[in-house]
């Protein structure tokens, strides 16, 4: 069986406008040209796989069963726009969070690797093949310590070439668009 190829994708900041412990489907908002980036991805063969740190659980904020429909929704959003994704991983977990039975040093909370690895074994993904896409140095390291090609997504005009100093990214892009026609060929 061949393996497949996958973008593991960060969610808040990378797919939609980041809020923090967004608990409500009413706050997601897709950020410009994510769509279009998932679109030319998937013409090409590649997975879309959500990869996503919501210690907001942890925390007490919200629960599973909100983060479930707000995921929801978001997958509706984007089959409006003709775009299907094919998983979302998460992490509820946070080491002084305020929920018990979430209160855990994990390993799934990135810049842990774990979401990633448990996709690339679900779904048979070459994990050299793949990409990691965030907009921290959190999803940097958790991807190239999975062995990903890792692509910050920054708008340097917008945030300032600071924002990215430091970062270690194999690339820098302002979106998912520019990203997908680096890679998408
Ligand atoms: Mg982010
Ligand atoms: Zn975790």
């Amino acid at each position: 069986m061949t393996k497949r190829k996958a973008i593991f994708l960060d969610r808040d900041g990378t797919l939609v406008v980041h809020v923090p412990y967004l608990n409500s489907p009413d706050q997601l908002k897709l950020l410009p040209n994510a769509v279009r980036g998932i679109r030319l991805f998937k013409e090409h063969g590649y997975l879309i796989i959500i990869v996503t740190n919501q210690s907001g659980i942890a925390r007490g904020f919200f629960n599973e069963e909100c983060l479930t429909f707000i995921h929801e929704r978001l997958k509706d959003m984007l089959e409006k726009e003709g775009v299907t994704i094919d998983d979302i991983y998460y992490c509820p977990h946070y080491r002084k969070g305020a929920v018990e039975r979430y209160r855990i040093d994990c390993d799934c909370r990135k810049p842990k690797s774990k979401m990633i690895y448990d996709a690339a074994a679900e779904y048979h993904i070459d994990l050299k093949q793949s990409f990691m896409i965030g907009d921290s140095e959190t999803d940097m390291v958790a991807g190239k310590n999975a062995g990903c090609t890792c692509i910050l997504i920054k708008d340097t005009e917008i945030h300032g070439q600071n924002s990215v100093s430091g970062i270690d990214a194999d690339y820098c892009v302002k979106d998912l668009f520019e990203a997908a026609k680096l890679f998408a060929r």
